[in-house]
């Protein structure tokens, strides 16, 4: 048996694998800071044995609580990800039996989205006639920061903005954002055509390109959580935030939309700008319409469960969803995908995954049209 996490966003430290009844292993943490939680990594030798694997340090990860009721991903092909239901969290670890049907296999945290699908992605939008693919400089260990406009930039178009995977362990971010685009950029959907003649859509697809290749759950590859970097980003440990901050204050913003995903609620939920000081009553107006128009046009979408005020508390302007609504007065939301699976329309086989995520972004096409809408008639 072998186990082998050298390979995009692989991530995991093997303890012990004499046995395969005892495979002992630890959850690896960000390469410059201590979150651990993703893990991504590949067995081979094991088909027909009764694998039973310890991850030894599962509660002192950065989200216990997003142990209980989780239940790994796995895939032979790594196309097709499929959940393991005989995972479980016990005295502190994170114990998942499996007996594999075949020589190699995949063992994840959530389905991945590799750098090179990222690359691919915006390749493909490249040849679209609706879109230009442009640099806005580079990551901390040189990666491209890429930005997907889509439209051009006129008066009688409002400038939206849409980012993910600021944290890069939440792979199910990008799997939205691809969603959305290949709606966004389809010249047979009505909905699209009319986003496209009102707006010009400013995307960034994966904020952190270092910390997604190397595995991280939270952090780029100077340690650095971005989602807490926007009130004062700084060159050499934050330039992914510096950069698409001075491009957002260049373009303006009269819509924002930061995509994650949450390890412990199982639900799709947004955490809104109400707490954000001097958010004026008109932008939580054009707020709770946006949220009723999602909530009407995709059932994986809820606004029971979510975030208790008070959540962020100090860092609230550090937030990129909190500062933009505090810089611009427009609306601007979180969205939160479940790790696990959403508990409204369980999925027994998958969980929540990549096209579910897809799925949920082609359907914030009709709020963002909404949106539109009623500024154009205000
Ligand atoms: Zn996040």
């Amino acid at each position: 048996m072998k186990i082998s996490c050298a390979f995009d966003s692989g991530a995991i430290e093997v303890l012990s694998l004499e046995d395969p009844s005892n495979i002992r292993l630890r959850l690896r943490s960000d390469n410059a800071a201590d979150f651990h939680q993703w893990f991504h990594f590949r067995l081979t030798g094991a088909a027909g044995k009764p694998v039973r694997m310890v991850f030894e340090n599962a509660a002192s990860a950065a989200y216990p609580e997003g142990w209980p009721d989780y239940r790994c991903v796995a895939s032979y092909d790594r196309q097709n990800w499929f959940r393991i239901a005989t995972t479980r969290y016990e005295d502190g670890a994170l114990i998942v039996e499996h007996t594999p049907e075949r020589d190699t296999l995949y063992y994840a945290y959530f389905e991945p989205y590799s750098h090179e699908r990222h690359l691919d992605l915006v390749g493909r939008v490249e040849q679209s006639p609706y879109a230009q693919v442009r640099n806005l400089g580079s990551t901390v260990e040189g990666r491209d920061l890429d930005l997907i406009e889509v439209g051009r930039p006129s008066p009688r178009r409002v400038p939206l903005w849409i980012i993910a995977r600021q944290h890069p362990g939440e792979t199910m971010a990008e799997w939205f954002v691809e969603g959305l685009l290949e709606r966004l950029l389809d010249g047979a959907d009505a909905v699209a055509r009319k986003v496209r003649e009102h707006a010009v859509l400013y995307i960034v697809p994966n904020m952190n390109p270092d910390g997604a290749v190397r595995g991280n759950l939270r952090t780029n590859a100077a340690g650095c959580n971005l989602n807490r970097a926007w009130r004062e980003p700084d060159a050499a440990t934050s330039p992914e935030v510096l950069r698409v901050r001075s491009e957002m204050e260049r373009t303006g913003c009269e819509l924002f939309l930061d995509i994650h995903g949450d390890e412990s609620l199982p639900y799709v939920f947004f955490s809104t700008a109400e707490e954000v000081p001097g958010y004026g009553a008109e932008a939580l107006e054009a707020q709770a319409r946006f949220i009723e128009c999602f909530a009407a046009v995709s059932p994986d979408f809820q606004t029971h469960e979510g975030y208790k005020p008070g959540r962020f508390a100090d860092e609230l302007l550090t937030l990129a969803s909190k500062w933009v609504a505090h810089r611009f007065g427009c609306v601007s939301l979180t969205l939160e995908m479940p790790f696990k699976d959403n508990a409204n329309l369980p999925d027994g086989h998958v969980g929540w995954n990549g096209a579910r995520s897809k799925r949920l972004g082609a359907a914030m096409l009709n709020p963002i049209l909404r949106h539109l809408e009623a500024g154009r008639a205000g």
